[in-house]
Formats: structure tokens, sequence, C-alpha cells
């Protein structure tokens, strides 16, 4: 990935914006620069993009949206960043929560109205630390659809992408302004192309071990979750620019991971009153905290593991996902009429895990602090899956302000950067426990939208 001086006899195509990556803050960022009538491409590596937008449940938060107001349920931009904020200690840039949550709204109400998009809000179970439902999902609660949407809007409207292309060179003058971008293609061959400003949206560096080891060492050991292609490029162009970088310690990780076939089981079992025990059938920490600090405290469980331990009225509630009905057709997801029968099934030392759900059944408050809902007691038939920690995304990045303009290290902007998703600093604090859920897609479907249309 390197930074160079621009060639000589100039480019023989331009475009007034290149945009790097086409997972969903690249296809955001495109579809608005298009409205705002601005040409643009999408330079993509994989011959089929798909991104960790792909990988991802494809949830967006958003407060404020026609859908919300429809369900009736009474949220503001302020009540959102307050959210935030509260998760990420105060930590994360005031003025890009401001940005992000103000746009949530009108954004999910241009991809579901101006694109027709069939979102629908989450009603029927509460993500950690948000004050109010607004998770937007589209029907299969996949991400793969909302790439697949994303694309055939795109499409439809006369974007070009063009796929099989990795961009490994910014070409910038000495004041750091971006000329153009070269890029490798499937036979060998290096093209280039000139642009007026370059919009990175080529994600983080969770696809990076030498980067995850460097800046996020306690997950390196984890299996990461995330799309491989996402090698810190953005990171790596930006330091070469002089960008500043902030909060580089921030990831994502996720707590609840079928082991050892790989497919994320929806936190919405323990927030609906499951339970996590470890090896020895007992619990070990209060799982209302958030599915990101979860990886770190489940990897520190002998073996690196877990049990979730649910009932099937929350089972119901979680077939809404399409990685959960995954999850039970890999057979991850054993069940049994007993606490005993379902400590034999997960191979459990059954006297802890009765003890353990005897404990729960009387408990308000536990020791860990977690307040349990006696509306929502675990009753027969249980369900039991082994799960581990996994690292989903990186949140630090470029630094930028509201519209995804990227800040120089020494002072001001540099002049036509722009940063978008998971290339740019979310809104997740500096670790791994400011994560909200949905912090992801908020950074790249709104500011993707917010730096197009810039
Ligand atoms: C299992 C899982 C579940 C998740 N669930 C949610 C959720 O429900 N809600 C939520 O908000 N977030 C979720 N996330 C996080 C979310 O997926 C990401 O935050 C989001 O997809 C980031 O979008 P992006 O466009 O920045 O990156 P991506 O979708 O990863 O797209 C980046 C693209 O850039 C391309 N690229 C990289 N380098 C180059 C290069 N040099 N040249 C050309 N192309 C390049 C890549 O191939 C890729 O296609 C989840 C993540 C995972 C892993």
């Amino acid at each position: 990935m390197t930074v160079t001086a621009p060639p000589e006899d100039g480019f023989s195509v331009t475009v007034d914006t290149v945009i790097v990556g086409g997972g969903a803050a690249g296809m955001t960022a495109a579809l608005a620069c298009q409205e705002a009538r601005r040409a643009c491409v999408i330079l993509e590596r994989d011959a089929v993009q798909t991104g960790s937008t792909a990988l991802s449940a494809g949830l967006i938060p958003a407060a404020g949206s026609a859908l919300q107001a429809e369900a009736g349920i009474d949220d503001s931009a302020e009540r959102f960043a307050a959210d935030i904020q509260r998760k990420a200690g105060g930590e994360a840039d005031p003025e890009v929560v401001a940005a992000l949550t103000a746009a949530s709204g009108p954004t999910l109400d241009w991809l579901a109205g101006t694109h027709g998009m069939p979102f629908s809000v989450v009603s029927d179970f509460d993500y950690p630390g948000h004050s109010r439902r607004r998770m937007h999902g589209l029907p299969s609660r996949a991400g793969r659809e909302l790439v697949d949407r994303l694309r055939n809007t795109c499409t439809a409207r006369g974007i070009d992408i063009l796929t099989g292309a990795h961009v490994t060179t910014l070409f910038a003058d000495a004041a750091g302004r971006v000329q153009g971008v070269g890029y490798a293609r499937p036979d060998g061959g290096l093209e280039t192309v000139g642009c007026d400003r370059l919009i990175l949206a080529c994600n983080g560096f969770g696809g990076n071990p030498e980067m995850v080891a460097a800046y996020t060492p306690e997950i390196r050991d984890a299996l990461y979750f995330g799309h491989a292609g996402n090698t810190g490029d953005a990171i790596r162009w930006g330091e070469a620019l002089g960008a500043r970088m902030r909060h580089l310690g921030a990831y994502q990780g996720h707590g609840n991971v079928a082991h050892p076939h790989g497919v994320l089981v929806t936190w919405a079992v323990l927030s609906e009153g499951g339970i996590q025990v470890n090896r020895d059938g007992r619990r070990f920490w209060n799982e209302l905290q958030g599915y990101s600090e979860a990886a770190r405290t489940v990897i520190a469980q002998p073996g690196g593991e877990a049990y979730a331990i649910f009932d099937s009225r929350i089972a119901s509630i979680a077939r809404q996902f399409e990685d959960f009905r995954a999850a039970e057709a890999a057979g991850a997801i054993v069940t049994a009429d007993t606490p005993e029968a379902l400590a034999a099934r997960l191979d459990l030392p059954g006297g802890a895990l009765v003890e353990t759900m005897v404990e729960i059944e009387g408990t308000t408050t536990c020791n860990f602090g977690r307040v349990f809902d006696p509306t929502k007691r675990l009753r027969p038939p249980y369900h039991g899956v082994r799960v581990t920690g996994a690292l989903f995304h990186t949140q630090g990045g470029l630094d930028v302000t509201g519209t995804g303009r990227v800040r120089r290290a020494s002072g001001g902007l540099l002049p036509n950067l722009y940063a978008v998703g998971g290339a740019a600093c979310g809104v997740s604090g500096s670790g791994d426990d400011g994560y909200l859920s949905g912090n992801g897609l908020l950074s790249a479907v709104v500011l993707g939208r917010l730096a197009g249309a810039a």
C-alpha cells in the first residue's frame, strides 16, 4: 500500500469521486454522490463484493425514523446520542455522534422510501444499551440481503462498480491532495484513475493479523469473523498522508459464536433471559453488559469457551435471524426437558448446572449485578449451545468530521480525502466495551451517505 507522486503524464480517465470499497459504506456513499450529481466509481477488490456487511445481521440503528413513528416508538437523535456516549464512556467524538444520530432517521427513511428497501423495526426484544427500540432490519435480518439490495439499487441507477480492482496506490501531491489511485487487476495489470476527491470505504484492519496484534493485542488469538479482505489499507494510506488516527485499540467483539460451527447466535438469547455458563456449569459475568466485551470475557474462561442456555420462548424470537436458523440446522443448538438432561447433552457437570438454574430462578439481582426479569424466567424445554468469542470488526481509524472529512495529525483537514464506515474512527470509544449495537452500520450507512452528499 503506497502513496506516491502523481504520474507526470496524468490520468487517461478522471472521475469526480473515487470510492475504495463496495460494502454498505461505499455503496451508500455512491448513491448519495450520484444524487448530488457527482460522477463516481466504486473500486472493489473482490470479484463479487460482499465485505463484512454481507456477514453482518444487517441491523441499522436509526432514531426518529418513519417506521419507528408507525410503531409508536418515541425516539430522538439526542436520546440516541446519549445512549452512544453512555456506552462509549463519553469518549466518542461529539461532532460525529451528533451528525450520525441526526442523520440516522432520515437515512433509514431514504433507504426504505426513496430506495424501496423493506425495512422493519426489531420490536420484540431490546438491544443492550439502547433506551428505545431503534434497530431496523430487512426481512431476512441478514447483511447479505442488505448488500444485494444496495448493489441492485446502484446498478439500476447506473453507478459503476468495478470489481476485481484492488487499490494499491494513492497518487497525491505535496499538499496531500489525492489526484488519483492505482489498482491491480486479476490478470496482474495495474490501472489508474484520476479523481477530484477520494472516499475510503475499505473498512478497518481485522483481516490484518500484524495490525490486530499491534493495536488490539488482547483479541489477537480470537477467531476473526469479518471479511478477510479488510486489511487496514485506509489506515496505512492515511498515515502516509499525515492523517490523524483515533482509537486504534477499539474493536467490536462478540461472545456468542457457536463453536466449532462458527455461526453467530444472536445476543437476544441472553438479553431475553438466557445465561452463559462456563465448562464448570457456573455463570461468570453479567451477560447484559454487551456482546462486544463478551468476546474477551468468554475467551478468558477455561478452554476459551462458554455455553449459552435459554428456552423455547427465546428460541422462537431468535429464529427471525437467518444465522440462528443456520446454527440450528448445523446441529449447534441442543434441546432437553430438564437442566440435568441439558447438562448431559452439553457434556457439562449436571449438579453444577442444576444449581445455577435454581439460583437464577430465585434471583432478582445476582452477584454480578444482573437484574433478572421475573416475567422472563427460563422454562422447559431448554436449549444450549457451545460458544466462543470472536473479533467482528475494528472500530478505530482515520479521525474524521461529521461528514467524513479526514483530519490531519498536524491540525486542519486533508484537502479531498474522506473516510467512512470501518475505515473511519467509529463512535465506540477506545476499547472493546464502548460498542453500542449497530455502531458499525451506523458509521457505514449514515456516514457513507453524508460523505457522498458532502
Ligand atoms: C458477523 C458480523 C455481524 C455484524 N452485525 C452487525 C449488525 O447487525 N449491525 C451493525 O451495525 N454492524 C454489524 N456488524 C459490523 C458491520 O458489518 C460493519 O461495521 C460494516 O459492514 C462496515 O461496512 P463497510 O462498508 O465499512 O465495510 P465492508 O462491508 O467490509 O466493505 C469494505 C469493502 O472494501 C473492500 N476493500 C478492502 N480493501 C480494499 C482495497 N485496497 N481495494 C479495493 N477494495 C478494498 C473489501 O473487499 C470490502 O468489500 C457485524 C459484523 C460482523 C462481522
